[in-house]
């Protein structure tokens, strides 16, 4: 029989189409091929195993070939094949309608062309002036058929010679697509999308070294593992087995934390390995590290929208026939099974960490450091993860100890709850710079939590949130003896004189840096407090730190960073500031000091006089005297600062308390450290 005809394309001639739009992704006709082959010599199998085939299956194998001379690059398999009639049915008959306006549409996405048409086999005519067909059915009267077709509408269907039952799809590649036509180019697909193929696929021979040169054996080269590990049942694996596998997966990875062995058979199907990696600091987040595969054939290494976001830091393997594959992106998030298929992953991520931490937590501890950012990152970016990730995530103090969220607010409880009935929960984001206030708070009996991560100011607020009367203060925000306050402030003994000195005799040293700005603050802290101490507001300081992180806040950005000089007034040195100037100042200032109450009096007067009258009553005469006693104080204001200012720059003590204040803070470099060390000697 032979036969020509046309191919059954309603309307329209597919192939301009098919060369024209399907540009982006060419190779994945090798993926459609072979796993065809892989399809029929599966069913072939099937046929066997319930007894409608009776002939040989031993070991079928499906070789890919390259003839460079010829141009062609074969697959062959030792499938059920196909009779004439079902080349008709199957090959000739394309269902093919509404083509213009779906293709303008998905004009980038050859995958989804390919997957709206079923257009698997006819995705060889991307790269090929030629494709043929040589096959002999399974079937005990069966002709061997050869098809053949030029990419036009026109086919030719004829009989031919076949030994073996199977099919052979020579596909003779076009000038514009030589590279398939490279044994490494071929190698290289065949490893992306047929690399876990279960049926073994052959490629070439196998290479020895021999007379310095490498040769062909006579064995075949199989390029696939067609029982991966995700395929096989978990009690068969050993840790190494898992452990081989990531290596396989990943070469250049370090060593995984943990892994999960996923397998669901119902709602939906589902098998595959996830690895939680080390990460340590936001470089090593890596995604589209997870391969999703169909059946065992390659599909894509970006899952975003089918796993959870936070997910994507994941490594590893996902395997269902159930994630609609050929479709746009857009369509597979809003599938029902690909959300369900995702919240069940969340689940069983959530649910096997919260094994390991019941049966194993010294191991959990150990790896916690490395498991911390995704497990903040999956609290924060998905509320039932956060619920079920409440019961094991870790809290550490600076000592190195662990606690869950409920044992620490158990350990704390007690000695840090505030007079308002708030708990206070101390943390540093160093140790180092913050050194001084975490051994004051130690001395009085706090724990101090170490939040150094990427992700810590994030989390703070999101448990700030979640817990009741809970606040969390950096160590660093107040004096110690205010940080937790259990009853109502010491008061400050100063008279109004001594307060305006003291802060103009501070504030006129303290130093000027860009966008920092410092305030004096009186404090009685007791005479065993240090004398000065530098702290920073809590809220500030975090909508600072998230504003780095996050766009469109930056208003508090541009803010400048505000620091409290607190001056403790009952510590002695603070008291010798105040009374040497005293000693050298009041001569000059008492006069002064008269005047401002003089003419402070006078303004009051004037003003209350003002206020009582309506301000078109108001005279010209009285409005000047107004703006002149104004003025007059403004002036004394000024000549008082200036004479304490002018003092206070030659003096070392003050000098030397800034100093220090700004020193435990990590906060006194370059030019006025060098200064201060000199200033320290000579004070020696
Ligand atoms: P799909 O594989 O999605 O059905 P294809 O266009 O790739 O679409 O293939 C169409 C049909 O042609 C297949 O369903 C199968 O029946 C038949 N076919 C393709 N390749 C082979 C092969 N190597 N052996 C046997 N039958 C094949």
């Amino acid at each position: 029989m032979s036969k020509q005809g046309n191919i059954g394309v309603t309307s329209e001639n597919i192939f301009p189409i098919i060369k024209k739009f399907l540009y982006s992704d060419h190779e994945i006709f090798l993926r459609e091929i072979v796993s065809n082959a892989v399809d029929a010599t599966q069913k072939l199998k099937t046929l066997s195993a319930v007894g409608e085939y009776k002939g040989e299956i031993a070991n079928p194998t499906i070789r890919i070939t390259l003839d460079e001379a010829a141009g062609t690059l074969t697959v062959s398999d030792r499938g059920i094949g196909m009779t004439a009639q079902e080349i008709e049915k199957y090959i000739n008959r394309i269902a093919f309608s509404g083509a213009e306006e779906f293709l303008e549409k998905y004009k980038k996405d050859a995958t989804s062309i390919i997957g709206h048409f079923g257009l698997g086999f006819y995705s060889t005519f991307m790269v090929s002036k030629k494709v043929e067909i040589l096959t002999r059915s399974y079937r005990e009267d069966a002709i061997p058929m050869k098809w053949s077709c030029e990419g036009n509408p026109e086919y030719v269907l004829e009989e031919t010679e076949k030994e073996a039952i199977g099919t052979d799809i020579i596909l003779y590649i076009d000038d514009e697509n030589k590279e398939f036509l490279g044994k490494d180019h071929i190698a290289h697909l065949l490893k992306k999308y047929c690399r876990f193929l279960p049926i073994p696929i052959a490629f070439g021979k196998k290479q020895e070294w021999k007379d310095g040169n490498y040769v062909d054996t006579k064995e075949d080269q199989i390029v696939n593992d067609t029982k991966p590990a995700w395929t096989r049942k978990p009690s068969e694996l050993t840790e190494e087995d898992y452990k081989k596998f990531y290596r396989e997966l990943y070469p250049l990875s370090d060593e995984p934390l943990f892994w999960i062995h996923l397998n669901v058979d119902y709602p939906f199907n589902l098998t595959g390995i996830l690895y939680f990696p080390r990460i340590k600091n936001t470089m090593d987040m890596n995604r589209n590290k997870i391969q999703l595969y169909s059946n065992q054939v390659f599909v894509t290494d970006s899952v975003e929208g089918i796993v959870p976001e936070f997910l994507t830091l994941l490594h590893g393997v996902l395997d269902s026939p159930d994630i609609p594959l050929n479709v746009s992106r857009s369509y597979l998030q809003s599938d029902r099974n690909v959300k369900k298929i995702s919240a069940h992953i969340t689940k069983k991520v959530a649910d096997r960490l919260e094994e390991i931490f019941r049966n194993d937590r010294p191991q959990f501890e150990e790896k916690w450091d490395s498991l911390k950012l995704f497990i903040q990152y999956g609290m924060l970016s998905d509320e039932k993860f956060y619920e079920r990730a409440a019961k094991f995530v870790l809290l550490k103090d600076t000592e190195g100890k662990y606690y869950t969220l409920d044992e620490y607010k158990t350990l704390v409880e007690g000695n840090q709850t505030n007079k308002d009935g708030q708990l206070i929960y101390l943390y540093t984001n160093s140790r180092e710079e913050q050194y001084a206030y975490i051994q004051a708070a130690k001395d009085k009996g706090y724990s101090i939590l170490l939040m150094d991560g990427v992700l810590d100011v994030h989390a703070i607020g999101q448990l700030e949130q979640k817990f009741e009367k809970t606040q969390f203060v950096r160590i660093d925000s107040d004096t110690t003896e205010n940080i937790i306050r259990k009853d109502e402030k010491g008061s400050v003994a100063l008279s109004e004189d001594q307060r305006n000195a003291l802060q103009e005799i501070f504030q006129s040293q303290t130093p000027k840096m860009e966008k920092t700005e410092f305030h004096i603050t009186f404090e009685a802290l007791g005479e065993n407090a240090h004398p000065v101490l530098l702290t920073q507001s809590e809220y500030m300081r975090r909508m600072r730190e998230m504003s780095a992180m996050q766009p469109g806040m930056s208003f508090y950005g541009e803010m400048p960073d505000n620091y409290n000089i607190v001056l403790n007034t009952e510590h002695p040195l603070i008291k010798k500031v105040l009374n040497d100037q005293e000693m050298s100042c009041s001569a000059q200032l008492s006069p002064i000091v008269a005047d401002i109450k003089g003419w402070e009096a006078r303004q009051t007067d004037l003003r209350s006089k003002h206020n009582e009258k309506k301000s078109e009553e108001i005279t010209a005469e009285e409005k000047e005297d107004l703006e002149n006693t104004n003025r007059r104080l403004d002036e004394l204001r000024l000549q008082h600062n200036t004479i304490l200012s002018e003092y206070a720059s030659g003096n070392k003590l003050v000098h030397e308390l800034i100093d220090l204040a700004l020193l435990g803070n990590g906060m006194l470099k370059g030019e006025a450290l060098s200064k201060f060390i000199r200033r320290s000697i000579q004070l020696i």
